[in-house]
């Protein structure tokens, strides 16, 4: 599939700030974007789009997938590739950050680019899908690094890829690794739910030596919606756990009533809330990041509010490929006169707890 051509239900894409300013009365700060050799393109998919309440300027949907002026700013603290990307890839599309995951870039295209995004030195690009030098270079990788135990499929979307070279890909590498763990990480199910089809997951199907996981990004509960829960429900039907990845943005999400009503949402769905992520201090997304205070108020609210089941961990990739760390508020505050552990509840009390009598964890060992 080409995610350009006509979706099922005959509409094409928006693919230009034109044809966005048909269809939707444009902010001065909307109609001040324009194209620079750095920008992520404009795409939206007509589903997305008709999540939009045309009649709010700052709707959390529009706010997601309109430009806006602030994009063509950045700051010195911030760079094309925080996340030293390049400089941890193993081959072309590979990242290997981390011994035990790396990140397989399928393809630079999505169905609906996100003005968050913080691969935009990638996404939106015109490469398209791995090419098979590409796609072999990183499957020699994986099949010699046996201690790689989880393989991200990212981008991109690799949903945006026809369900035939999709297959090859997956095949390829289950070929060499029948033990990989693959986890597909797309937000298709929320911009183009259309597109999850019964021959999609009927093809995953056909890869059972190790599980797939679906990693979606949901980031406001007016996302959730009939197609997107069938979207999501077929993966999970077939065996394939689903997790999320909220991205923490201002103006979007960054209220605790949203955020509750998300998470509580997910679960409804059989989505397992993963992360909440900070913000990556990519150029041209500073008026969608929330200050870290703000994030933490907002995890701590959550914390009191929230199952564990419904809670993510709030968490930050650092700059300079430092990888990921949770962030939130501590609730172990030290120790007694006695060295028994101080904790503060959720709710702001102390209570203490002991560890086992130094004489007893001896005999145990014994
Ligand atoms: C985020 C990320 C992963 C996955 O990290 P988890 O904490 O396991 O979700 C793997 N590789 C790269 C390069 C990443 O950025």
């Amino acid at each position: 599939m080409d995610v350009n051509d006509d979706l099922p239900d005959g509409s094409a894409a928006i693919g230009s700030m034109r044809s966005l300013s048909e269809r939707l009365e444009l902010t001065g700060q909307e109609r001040a974007w324009h194209e620079t050799d750095a920008t992520l393109p404009v795409l939206i998919s007509p589903y997305y789009f008709s999540l939009i309440d045309a009649a709010d300027e700052r709707d959390p949907i529009r706010r997601q997938v309109v430009p806006s002026v602030e994009e063509l700013v950045s700051y010195t603290s911030e760079s094309t590739d925080p996340l030293a990307e390049v400089s941890h890839s193993a081959t072309a599309r590979l990242i290997h950050r981390y011994a035990s995951r790396a990140a397989f870039l399928v393809t630079d295209i999505c169905a609906t680019y996100c003005r968050h995004c913080f691969r935009r030195r990638f996404s939106g690009g015109s490469t398209g899908p791995a090419s098979e030098a590409e796609l072999e270079a990183a499957v020699q990788y994986v099949g010699s690094h046996t201690g790689i135990k989880e393989l991200l499929f990212t981008g991109g979307d690799p949903l945006t890829l026809s369900d035939s070279n999709l297959e090859r890909m997956i095949a390829r590498f289950r070929e060499v690794r029948p033990d990989l763990v693959i986890r597909i990480c797309t937000r298709i199910p929320v911009t183009l739910p259309s597109r999850v089809t019964e021959a999609l997951i009927t093809m995953l199907g056909r890869y059972r030596s190790a599980p797939f996981y679906l990693f979606t990004q949901f980031n406001h509960p007016r996302e959730i919606t009939c197609q997107s829960s069938e979207a999501v429900a077929r993966f999970i039907d077939a065996g394939i756990p689903a997790m999320n990845q909220t991205v923490l943005l201002k103006g979007v999400n960054d209220d605790a009533d949203v955020l509750a009503a998300l998470m509580e949402r997910l679960v409804s769905i059989r989505v397992k809330p993963y992360y909440l992520f900070q913000g990556d201090l990519v150029g041209g997304t500073a008026h969608l990041r929330v200050p870290i205070e703000e994030g933490l108020l907002l995890e701590e609210e959550l914390r009191r509010r929230l199952s564990g089941l419904a809670m993510p961990v709030y968490a930050v990739d650092l700059p300079q490929g430092g990888g990921k760390v949770p962030l939130g508020r501590h609730y172990m505050v030290g120790r007694d006169s006695r060295g028994a552990w101080m904790f503060k509840t959720v709710d702001g009390s102390i209570r203490t707890y002991d560890d086992p009598p130094v004489q007893l964890s001896k005999d145990s060992q014994a």
